[in-house]
């Protein structure tokens, strides 16, 4: 099927289509400027001393929490960027009553920039922090970005941490549950800007039964065998030609 083809196919579908579920991942936001991991220019193609997914584990984090924080501040907080004409789309699909949720492995906060209200972000989000010694909550970015160093409880003086999920960790049971009932009764699910690698929420695909599975993405994933459509494009630019109506 040519791309034209492909985008008329994927219009009539979400025309038709009264439950869909958006599943994505860190190339959603590489049109806000974000980075992601595995693309070319990827974090992953980037030099540092150690690999991202070793400094992003847990286990790094409490050893060396001053060189986590140098990267995680400079690499995985990006207060300047604003949603892009995907996280747009999505969020006009939710408020017309089409799409039921967004599920993310983003951790950027963009899609409830846009408006997106149902947004079940599996690897949480940099925009929340909790001091690990009293559990005090620190809602933004600025607890983290406005200390010189480690940042710490003005409270309590405890070490903070970001409410993401670290290699290493679970995810949040409430927001996993969530997230499989709304791709279980979806009927259309639609995968965009992952490498579908990072388990288990790559895992959620499996939940779905329907027909109108669509997969946009970049790079060929390991699931574009299973997809009953593959646009290879940006996701932003994809989407953008879809009509809500
Ligand atoms: P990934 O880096 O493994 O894969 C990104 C995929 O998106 C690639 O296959 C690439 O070809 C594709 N892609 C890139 N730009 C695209 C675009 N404009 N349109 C369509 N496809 C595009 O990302 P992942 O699968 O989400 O796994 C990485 C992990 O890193 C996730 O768990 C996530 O939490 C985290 N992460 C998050 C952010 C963020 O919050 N913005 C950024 C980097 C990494």
């Amino acid at each position: 099927m040519d791309h034209q083809n492909a985008i008329e196919t994927l219009q009539k579908w979400v025309d038709e289509s009264r439950r869909i579920v958006f599943f994505g991942g860190a190339g959603v936001s590489t049109e806000s400027g974000i980075p992601d991991f595995r693309s070319q220019d990827g974090l992953y193609n980037q030099t540092y001393d150690e690999p991202p997914e070793t400094i992003v584990s847990h286990s790094y984090f409490m050893n060396w929490p001053d060189k986590f924080y140098r990267f995680y501040k400079d690499k995985m907080i990006a207060p300047w960027a604003k949603p892009n004409a995907a996280h747009r789309k999505l969020a006009e699909l939710e408020q017309a009553g089409k799409l039921t949720a967004v599920v993310t492995q983003n951790i950027d906060g963009l899609h409830q920039d846009a408006g997106s209200k149902a947004v079940y972000e599996l690897h949480g989000s940099v925009r929340r922090n909790l001091c690990m010694n009293c559990g005090a909550k620190f809602d933004g970015v600025d607890i983290i970005l406005n200390s010189p160093g480690v940042p710490h409880c003005p409270r309590c003086g405890g070490m903070i941490k970001p409410d993401v999920v670290l290699y290493e960790e679970g995810l949040d049971e409430n927001v996993l549950y969530g997230a499989v009932n709304r791709i279980r009764e979806a009927d259309m699910l639609i995968i965009g800007g992952t490498s579908l690698v990072v388990y288990p929420a790559a895992g959620l695909v499996n939940y779905y039964r329907g027909r109108r599975l669509v997969l946009i993405n970049l790079q060929p994933t390991g699931m574009d065998g299973r997809a009953d459509l593959v646009i290879a494009g940006k996701i932003g630019e994809v989407l953008s030609q879809i009509k809500v109506r």
